[in-house]
């Protein structure tokens, strides 16, 4: 089936320049450091715990984090890591693959795999002495509640419309019928069918 991941959170949209992307909050320069070599790792989270998580699953470095449900990975940020944002980023994609979490179908299931992921982040933070920022989770989890929001707002009459496959929408109002772009990190495009 090659290259599921999870849908990106618009809020990593590297061409929406309102929303700033959390990892660019971090310091870029240090976006290529070894977590494993580093050793003025200033984190919340021990290190030697990061170093278990990044063994027990399979974290491979990369430039975003992301949970790829094809083949169980995980992608994170080696700089990232020495930050708490960055340690609940790491649980975060952990709690999707503990969950089982796969493809969907509905908006709204992706929806609640995201508040499912969330909540189990939050425990495994407390285990890991990670501080929990409630305005950052309820950010990422608002940025996917306003693209559910935009794509099933009916084009035309502005009614909340009725979802029948992954990307076409019907009016139970006026019977319009819509369908958007695939592209979960970019902007919701709505295009009406008839
Ligand atoms: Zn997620
Ligand atoms: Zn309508």
């Amino acid at each position: 089936m090659g290259f599921n991941p999870l849908p990106l959170p618009p809020y990593l949209s590297q061409n929406n320049e309102n929303i700033t992307s959390s990892s660019k909050k971090f310091d870029k320069k240090n976006n290529n450091d070894n977590i494993i070599n580093n050793t003025e790792i200033r984190g919340v989270m021990k290190l030697q715990e990061i170093r278990k998580l990044l063994k027990k699953y399979k974290c491979i470095p990369g430039e975003r984090f992301i949970y790829h449900s094809s083949n169980g990975t995980i992608s994170y940020v080696p700089g990232d890591l020495k930050y708490p944002l960055g340690a609940l980023a790491l649980l975060h994609e952990i709690a999707h693959l503990k969950l089982g979490h796969k493809i969907y179908k509905y908006d709204l299931e992706l929806l609640q795999m995201e508040e499912e992921a969330w909540k189990l982040t939050e425990k495994e933070a407390k285990k890991y002495e990670v501080p929990i920022d409630k305005d950052h989770i309820e950010f990422c989890l608002d940025t996917y509640r306003d693209w559910v929001n935009k794509r099933t707002t009916c084009p035309c009459c502005h009614t909340f419309g009725l979802q029948k496959s992954d990307h076409e929408f019907l009016c139970t109002e006026c019977a319009a019928k819509w369908k958007v772009n695939q592209r979960k990190d970019r902007e919701v495009r709505r295009m009406i069918i008839k």
